[in-house]
């Protein structure tokens, strides 16, 4: 059994198939599928879906992409989201320097607004940090002792791996660690203790090295786990009773 930490079942290019691919998803035994939010839309999508099947639960937040988006009412509207029974964490949140599609400065008071009210309703959060790791470690700093975090699609270094799970923030695997040429990734994954680490697909994109250039789904995890698996030399089995076990604490599932 594995847990999909971070998928976007919600997008559009899963409007014409999205029962066949939560079907995939659970012949392939990927029993939970935590659908991530990426604006107050998103997320009400990603609740929607949630509330109709089992194994599906949301999360609810404002990807910096959509910082410019962010205000006062945005975060009303994420608060009482929240309150609903299949919302398990705040997300995804952070900083992306690579596109800037929203300004940084937006971008940093929708992320610290955002953790605020983590802590204030005491759920983990999702973190994407991408080239941003510097802004994106200092923000955080600031909340670790009281909210547990998650690097999502982890692209970090190892010293910023290892300063990560000092801090005792999970780190969540994705496609890009099944990639030939990612020796960072492969270093951390080696390294890594089992007690710290999550598996995601962040579907629709970053399909694994054997599905590269399609439409990435939650079924496809299991290429992520058996790499992942690998790189530690123990059997896929250990490395998804571990990342089970780890979800189901941080995310309080049955
Ligand atoms: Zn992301
Ligand atoms: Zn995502």
């Amino acid at each position: 059994m594995l847990v999909d930490t971070h998928a976007h079942l919600q997008w559009a290019s899963f409007d014409k198939d999205r029962e066949k691919v939560i079907n995939r998803a659970k012949k392939a035994g990927v029993e939970y599928i935590v659908n991530i939010g990426f604006d107050v839309d998103g997320s009400i999508k990603g609740i929607d879906l949630a509330e109709k099947h089992k194994g599906l639960y949301a999360t609810v937040g404002i990807h910096p992409h959509n910082a410019n988006q962010f205000n006062h009412k945005v975060l009303d509207k994420l608060r009482k989201l929240s309150e609903n029974p299949k919302v398990v964490a705040i997300g995804e949140i952070g900083l992306d320097y690579y596109r800037n599609l929203s300004p940084r400065q937006a971008q940093k008071e929708a992320f610290e607004a955002q953790l605020l009210l983590a802590k204030e309703l005491e759920l983990p959060v999702v973190i994407h940090d991408r080239e941003a790791h510097a802004d994106t470690l200092e923000i955080l700093s600031k909340f670790k002792e009281e909210i547990t975090i998650i690097m999502h699609c982890f692209s970090g270094s190892k010293e910023m791996a290892e300063q990560c799970v000092k801090s005792n923030f999970y780190i969540s695997f994705a496609g890009p660690v099944t990639f030939p040429n990612s020796h960072k990734l492969h270093e951390i994954a080696k390294w890594i203790k089992l007690d710290k680490i999550l598996v995601e697909t962040d579907s629709p994109w970053l399909a694994p090295q054997d599905m590269r250039g399609k439409r990435n789904e939650p079924a496809f995890l299991t290429f992520i786990a058996e790499k992942v698996a690998k790189l530690k030399g123990i059997p896929v089995n250990r490395l998804a009773e571990a990342t089970t076990e780890n979800s189901k604490e941080i995310f309080q599932l049955p």
